[in-house]
């Protein structure tokens, strides 16, 4: 018998749990022994009584538990976090060697990272974290505890403002976790390009840090191109694309913020500020009116925010996929090329290539994918989380 508070699997749900995927549906809990609190550390158990995992219990989520380790000598204490941050580093050791002045990655991806509910972003000497979870939550103070330990870093900044948090019961949270205030915008280097940060306001942790590689892919395409990077937030894409050569650049974002980030990024760069038009609004409507005027360009990039959260969202996400992926082939010079995106993990990367196909069918445009785009290495998708995989995006050549 042991003393902590036990859940036990329905027999005929304990499939997924043993090709460890880290989700507990409530559906799938015969019974729970004790009472066990929010982000209570759990037993997990065959009806029978057979160890499966040792989670994080969380009673106002759908995802009842969130398992931290499926190995029954392994206890959740500060050893734990210590050995899964120690993993997460290693993982990421040739990015952290800082090769071609990259300054700022994901250092702990959550559940591809065995830390469901961690989310750790760097961002030159400045961790800033997220805790979406029950557990997670529960766990910070040591979470950041060991952070510091194996960092050294003077300041820890948190973002858990999300809303995916009441989910978990949790209120959001931001602010200070370690040392001294960080500056208000934080310098970061990105492939040779050099931007600055606003991890206290900005989206997500500050920056898409996903987008790492797929920026600079958008730089080599290019060299003397008029480029129209829509969903542009500080100018990620606009700053490689001016590197690479790029004649002009029209940034367009609901964001009046996010684009007067995207001017201080481009100066800070020493590029030609006169190259760019930096248009707040919204894409849908200006991408109707750029081909009302007969605008065309070279490259076009879109990269929208997550158009579903939830399965019942995807209808209307495809349409809106399918609209501006439409419009962008209309506005594509002959040669042209268009980076495509979608970060909502509920859409398929079959099924989105599918709608941008649809897209340029009824743009009257023959296209062709030439590559296919995926989240940064420092978003690793572990084998067990197939979730993990949000971020997806198609290089098209139209002709
Ligand atoms: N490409 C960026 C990240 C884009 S995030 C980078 O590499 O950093 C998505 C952006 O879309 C956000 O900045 C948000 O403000 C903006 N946005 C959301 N809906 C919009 C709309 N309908 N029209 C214009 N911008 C929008």
């Amino acid at each position: 018998m042991t003393s902590k508070p036990a859940l036990y699997l329905k027999s005929a749900r304990t499939k997924s749990l043993e090709r460890r995927h880290p989700w507990i549906f409530s559906g799938a809990v015969a019974r729970i022994d004790g009472n066990p609190m929010s982000g209570e550390t759990v037993e997990i158990l065959s009806e029978k009584g057979k160890f499966l995992g040792r989670g994080a219990y969380s009673p106002t989520s759908q995802i009842l538990v969130r398992v931290w380790t499926f190995d029954e000598g392994e206890d959740i204490d500060a050893a734990f976090f210590r050995n899964r941050l120690q993993e997460a580093f290693q993982l990421r050791r040739d990015l952290l060697r800082d090769k071609d002045g990259t300054t700022a990655l994901r250092l702990v991806n959550a559940e591809s990272d065995g830390l469901p509910g961690v989310v750790i972003d760097r961002y030159g000497e400045i961790p800033v974290c997220q805790f979406t979870s029950a557990g997670a939550e529960k766990w910070r103070g040591e979470i950041v505890r060991q952070l510091r330990d194996l960092t050294g870093a003077a300041t820890i900044f948190e973002r858990s403002d999300l809303e995916v948090r009441s989910k978990e019961g949790l209120p959001p949270r931001s602010g200070l976790l370690y040392g001294a205030d960080p500056p208000e915008l934080v310098e970061i280097g990105e492939h040779g390009c050099r931007y600055l940060v606003d991890i206290r306001r900005g989206h997500k942790t500050g920056f898409y840090l996903d987008q790492r590689e797929n920026r600079r892919a958008a730089g080599e395409f290019s060299s003397g191109a008029e480029v129209l990077n829509c969903f542009s937030y500080s100018g990620g894409f606009a700053v490689h694309a001016l590197q690479g050569g790029a004649e002009k650049v029209v940034n367009i974002d609901a964001s009046a913020d996010a684009l007067e980030l995207a001017r201080a990024n481009i100066l800070l760069n020493g590029l030609d500020a006169g190259r760019v038009t930096n248009l707040c609004g919204d894409v849908f409507a200006l991408l109707r009116r750029f081909r009302d005027e007969g605008r065309r360009f070279n490259l076009i990039i879109l990269d929208p925010p997550k158009f579903a959260d939830s399965r019942h969202q995807l209808p209307g996400a495809c349409r809106g996929y399918k609209d501006i992926n439409l419009l962008a082939f209309k506005l594509l010079k002959p040669g042209g090329t268009l980076f495509t995106f979608s970060c909502s993990g509920m859409m398929e990367p079959d099924l989105f290539q599918k709608i941008v196909a649809d897209a340029a069918l009824d743009a009257g445009r023959r296209a062709a994918v030439i590559k296919r785009l995926f989240q940064g290495e420092d978003h690793p998708v572990a084998l067990n989380f197939p979730e993990g995989a949000y971020l997806k995006g198609l290089i098209c050549r139209v002709l």
